[in-house]
């Protein structure tokens, strides 16, 4: 495995940075997300919203992706493309995007996901509904985790546990394995892999320094899918619902601040008695 990246405090300050224009841009994406506009609408708002803050987008152009952000409709997972798709009302809609800054010569890497329904909640189905509330509670466990964890691996295993917690006898929602939160810093993808969830081995000890991108996808189904001839689209191979949540988050001396979040992760991690510390 390759070296983890641990940032001083002050490169975790730039890194603050980055995170507060993606958190510009999923409010801008929240209040443009509304029946009728269409996909390609949405990614000039985030290409907007990056520019006017000076900074750059890490998803336009890596590995060819053609926007600022992955746009993903109901059983698209993640990695959509955003086109001339107009969003409905009650859609059950992901944005995953990010922006990166530079200082003193290199990049800095914000990388956040939300997902929600088109038209507000009362809007989407009960299912829509259960899948996006237990998804997002499962990725403030997992932040949590970066807290007071000793492994990577208790990152995912604090994701099991509120699926767990969460499933009846005639529902449980189902953890995609085949994409993982990671690492981020001077680029958007480093080591190490974070896992959603539980994982055997000797995992990386969490330490000081560390910044993880934690990002939980749940299915209210099977957990297959298949990506699509444009290479990118990845879709729930049985049609049911995808729900995407991700922070950028800092381990620092003396806690976690989720740098995406603008209250720093205050209100996500008051639950489990976890205050943020930059
Ligand atoms: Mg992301
Ligand atoms: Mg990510």
């Amino acid at each position: 495995m390759a070296r983890i990246e641990l940032k001083t405090e002050k490169q975790i300050g730039w890194m603050r940075e980055a995170g507060l224009v993606v958190a510009e841009i999923h409010k801008a994406l929240r209040e443009a997300a509304v029946p009728g506009v269409t996909l390609l609408e949405l990614d000039a708002v985030s290409a907007h919203v990056i520019e006017s803050h000076g900074a750059k987008s890490n998803f336009l152009g890596y590995g060819g992706f053609p926007a600022t952000v992955c746009i993903s409709v109901n059983d698209t997972v993640v990695h959509g493309i955003p086109d001339e798709t107009q969003l409905k009302a009650g859609d059950l809609v992901s944005f995953d995007c990010g922006a990166y800054i530079v200082r003193e010569g290199r990049e800095w890497h914000g990388d956040a996901a939300f997902t929600m329904i088109v038209g507000g909640d009362d809007a989407g189905s009960d299912r829509a509904r259960r899948l996006n509330s237990v998804t997002e509670e499962s990725m403030w466990a997992a932040l949590a985790a970066v807290a007071t964890g000793k492994r990577i691996s208790d990152i995912g295993g604090a994701v099991e546990r509120v699926v767990e917690k969460r499933r009846d006898g005639n529902w449980e929602a189902g953890i995609i394995e085949e994409y993982t939160g990671h690492g981020i810093g001077t680029a958007m993808h480093q080591e190490p892999e974070v896992l959603n969830y539980r994982a055997r081995g000797i995992w990386p000890k969490i330490k000081p320094g560390m910044v993880l991108a934690v990002e939980p996808m749940l299915t209210d189904g099977d957990i297959e899918t298949f990506v699509e001839d444009d290479e990118w689209t990845v879709r729930t191979t049985d049609g049911s619902l995808a729900s995407h949540w991700e922070h950028t988050i800092a381990r620092t001396k003396n806690g976690v601040w989720v740098l995406t979040a603008p209250d720093g992760g205050a209100a996500g991690l008051a639950p489990y008695g976890i205050t943020p510390q930059p």
